[in-house]
């Protein structure tokens, strides 16, 4: 019998900070596979992209940028709603927070479930809890589609290229540099979480991502892409993932076969080939779960919350809480 102990909460080892320069303007603040942060420096401000998951961690990317330029933290971008990411935006005390309008949505309809969810899965990515202020953490700015901002003489835009990891995910762009922060729609060495995914959307997102010709990328987890070989890799292997998983789903819901059928079988054809991944086991049962509800009754992914985590965990991998 498996017993395997749910989501991350026995991961606990401290993973290595990398900060790494892209272009003149594009930086990369990546940790061996935990949520990663983008800095865009601009002339007269700079733009942090996803802000690390409490303030007290984000004061290790604020002294980080504190080491390249002294220019002041003006905006912060969240890629999406998850709280993984957006919890630490408090600490930057930005000007501007800018969204998505689907991801300000996203936040009103499920961000207090969210939060309790993403911090009883994963402890370790949530160090200093109480330095999170209450409430939500709220855009002042939302979009639909395309936003571009100037700093300086710096183009930063700002782009829906379509659903997958979420309904809301934003991308940020730099044509002159070629630069582009992915978010969560790239993993690389990296295990996608899907548990709030559009399956069918998300292939497509990914081809236009390379529609741009991005010579570098920082996913949202794993190491920054430094090259159009590396940019490849990780939009081809996230899209492997991601279709390999739905079309195991699909394959064993349309024969009329249980979630928790589908789970194994699913399980055990990815291992071989994605096990290696961080956070592979952590999201296979949210992942096998939504591309279920996707391949049968539910287009829209249905809300996490702390019980319904903790009661899908138990009925797909047999613990007891
Ligand atoms: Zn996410």
């Amino acid at each position: 019998m498996n017993t395997k102990t749910f989501a991350s909460q026995a991961d606990l080892e401290v993973k290595k900070v990398s900060f790494d320069k892209l272009s003149d303007h594009a930086w990369a603040y990546t940790a061996e596979g935990d949520p990663n942060t983008g800095i865009v420096i601009g002339d007269d401000a700079v733009m942090v992209i996803d802000t690390q998951a409490t303030p007290v961690m984000a004061q290790d990317v604020i002294r980080r940028i504190r080491e390249v330029t002294d220019k002041p933290i003006k905006y912060v971008l969240l890629s999406h709603y998850h709280a993984v990411r957006v919890l630490g935006a408090s600490a930057y005390q930005p000007e501007h927070i800018i969204a998505s309008q689907d991801t300000y949505d996203l936040i009103v309809e499920r961000g207090e479930q969210d939060k309790a969810s993403e911090i009883g899965r994963f402890p370790r990515l949530f160090q200093a809890v109480e330095s999170v202020p209450d409430g939500m953490t709220w855009p002042t700015i939302t979009f639909t589609g395309k936003m571009t901002m100037f700093l300086g003489k710096l183009e930063v835009q700002i782009l829906q290229l379509g659903r997958g990891h979420t309904k809301g995910d934003t991308v940020v762009w730099l044509p002159q540099d070629k630069v582009l922060f992915s978010g969560d729609l790239v993993e690389f060495d990296a295990t996608p979480y899907a548990g709030d995914a559009y399956f069918k959307d998300w292939p497509q997102t990914l081809d236009n991502i390379a529609a741009l010709k991005p010579e570098k990328l920082v996913p949202g987890r794993g190491r920054a892409l430094q090259n159009p070989a590396e940019v490849g890799a990780g939009l081809s292997g996230t899209r492997a993932f991601v279709s390999e998983l739905y079309e195991s789903v699909k394959a064993g819901a349309s024969a009329g076969r249980d979630l928790k059928t589908v789970y194994r079988e699913t399980y055990e054809r990815l291992a071989p080939k994605y096990g290696q991944w961080v956070i592979f086991a952590h999201c296979m049962p949210f992942d096998v779960t939504r591309a279920y509800d996707e391949a049968t009754q539910y287009p829209d992914p249905r809300i996490w919350t702390a019980e319904r985590d903790i009661a899908m965990w138990q009925a797909l991998e047999d613990i007891k809480a």
